[in-house]
């Protein structure tokens, strides 16, 4: 006789004593020795919620609840991606019957008195299909996992692990939206690292990208509140959208960038600072709808564009179209 993974956990529901031995029988020769028994509908019921049996052999006459309802509410109760093989054991014959329990949602339908060969037969193409289910929700599952990962690389920059331009602009939009909503103030910061070709060219591109994800660090740490974001605009330039934030409140976050950056003190030979230094374009503004989006980039181009020909390592503040 075949043998079936002991693994499978199997529900028989049953009322007659007898039928009962005869199917522990079978199953304990099939080497499933535990099968759980319930001897009516709601039993059944029960032990389906609280078990999640992979196999149930259900009788169709039953001294509570029909069979073929047991059946309906099993499949009621199954979740996505949840699927138990349900066969019925019955005494009723006719085709119809049969009908109704696939309709009821049944995969099979079993002839009483039901025979070793069979029954063992059956269960074991039950077994397949559970394997081949198994197997499908281990798939979904990675899957699943995949399209996370690959989410979160389209939004993240591969350098510097920050926000890319493509997630920016995204945010920039939707806090810009908000904010308008709400009449709050949002602020936008540019920054940009000061003689930043000199250094790749005293130090190489590796010490640059190094240097690159540490001003990203710096810029991401500033970035705590629900509406921050911290991005790399774009080579060794990151922007950061504060919502939210005033004037005030953005200059002073952008200081606090500028200056833990010059704090950390990283050797820059060729600057006149002699470490690496960042310049900053600050603006703030309350969006509505006669306002662009574009206009406020602009003016933080424009504010810090500034800040580099006022002398490089300081933070510029514009007033929102204040574009020369
Ligand atoms: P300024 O103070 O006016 O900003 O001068 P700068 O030299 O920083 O500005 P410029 O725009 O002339 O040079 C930017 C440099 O940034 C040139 C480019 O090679 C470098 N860069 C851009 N992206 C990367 C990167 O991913 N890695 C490295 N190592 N360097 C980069
Ligand atoms: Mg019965
Ligand atoms: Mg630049
Ligand atoms: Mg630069």
């Amino acid at each position: 006789m075949p043998r079936i993974s002991s693994e499978l956990n199997v529900l028989v529901v049953e009322d007659s004593k007898a039928m009962i031995e005869t199917i522990r029988d079978y199953l304990a020769q099939m080497g499933i020795r535990h099968p759980m028994i319930a001897l009516s509908g709601q039993e059944a019921i029960e032990m389906f919620q609280g078990n999640r049996p992979d196999i149930v052999l259900l009788d169709a006459i039953l001294p509570d609840v029909d069979g073929f309802e047991i059946a309906k509410q099993m499949r009621a109760l199954e979740r996505d991606g949840e699927w138990a093989a349900i066969i019925f054991l019955t005494s009723k014959s006719k085709d119809e019957h049969l009908a109704r329990g696939i309709e009821a949602g049944g995969d099979d339908y079993l002839m009483k008195p039901v025979s070793q060969v069979v029954l063992s037969a059956k269960v074991r193409a039950m077994q397949r299909l559970i394997e081949m289910q198994r197997s499908l929700l281990a798939v979904t599952h990675k899957l699943g996992a995949a399209n996370k990962e690959l989410q979160h690389l389209s939004m993240t920059d591969g350098l510097t692990g920050i926000a890319n331009r493509r997630f920016f602009d995204e945010m920039f939009m939707r806090e810009w939206r908000r904010c308008g909503r709400m009449q709050r103030p949002m602020s936008l910061i540019m920054i940009d690292v000061d003689h930043f070709k000199l250094f790749n060219d005293t130090y190489g591109h590796q010490a640059g990208d190094d240097c690159l994800k540490t001003m990203a660090a710096q810029a991401a740490l500033a970035a705590t509140r629900a509406g921050d974001l911290a991005a790399r605009y774009g080579g060794e330039e990151f922007a950061l959208i504060l919502g939210e934030t005033d004037a005030d409140g953005s200059q002073w976050v952008a200081n606090l960038i500028r200056q833990r950056i010059s704090d950390l003190k990283m050797p820059h030979s060729s600057s006149p600072y002699h470490f690496v230094t960042v310049s900053c374009g600050v603006v703030a503004v309350v969006p509505n709808a006669k306002l662009s989006l574009q206009t406020f980039l602009q003016s933080a181009d424009q504010a810090l564009y500034l800040a580099k020909e006022q002398g490089r390592n300081r933070t510029v503040y514009v007033e929102f179209g204040q574009v020369e």
